[in-house]
């Protein structure tokens, strides 16, 4: 894999600078829209909206995710003003490896559940992807490996989401 910084001439400080002000933006923008949902959520309860339709909404907003995201960017965010690298090129051998591992080890908590289809031109209201070592989804039939996955789910970059399947023992991604 080739360095993006030389191939565009930019030094690693300028492009450490860019991501450092995207992940401020996207933390801030995160919390605002977690903020918001527990709002409207609490007023619904006040306003004797039922259950149901407040359940649908929860998972419709999917804050769990939102949250997870926010602390991702938020890990990744520290570590960065702290001086950390995340841009060291991964060799072939971990990228092999991290391909091999099921995406339910990754998510423990998805281990033969149905989820939200995660191809962005699928809005899937009534779950359809099944989560078996691979992801594939029963109604637009797409497939994802275990890093198209992540990188997906948690919006990382490729290196980030091999190191991410790795665990902590590969370095310290977020
Ligand atoms: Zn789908």
């Amino acid at each position: 894999m080739k360095n993006l910084c030389d191939v565009f001439g930019v030094t690693k400080e300028w492009a450490n600078g860019r991501r450092i002000e995207y992940l401020i933006d996207k933390c801030a923008e995160l919390k605002t829209e977690i903020y918001f949902a527990r709002i409207e959520f609490k007023q619904d309860i006040a306003n004797g909206v039922s259950v149901m339709d407040r359940l649908f909404k929860w998972y419709m907003a999917d804050i769990p995710l939102l949250e997870k995201q926010l602390k991702r960017y938020g890990d990744e965010l520290l570590f960065r003003l702290k001086g950390g690298d995340f841009d060291n090129d991964l060799d072939k051998a971990t990228i092999d490896k991290a391909r091999e591992i099921p995406i339910e080890d990754v998510y423990p908590e998805l281990k033969g559940k149905f989820i939200k289809c995660l191809n962005p031109d699928h809005a899937d209201n009534r779950p359809s992807m099944y989560i078996k070592g691979f992801a594939y989804c029963f109604s637009c039939g797409k497939r994802y490996n275990v890093i198209d996955f992540v990188m997906l789910k948690e919006e990382l970059s490729f290196n980030n989401a091999v190191a991410r399947i790795m665990g902590d023992g590969y370095g310290h991604m977020g």
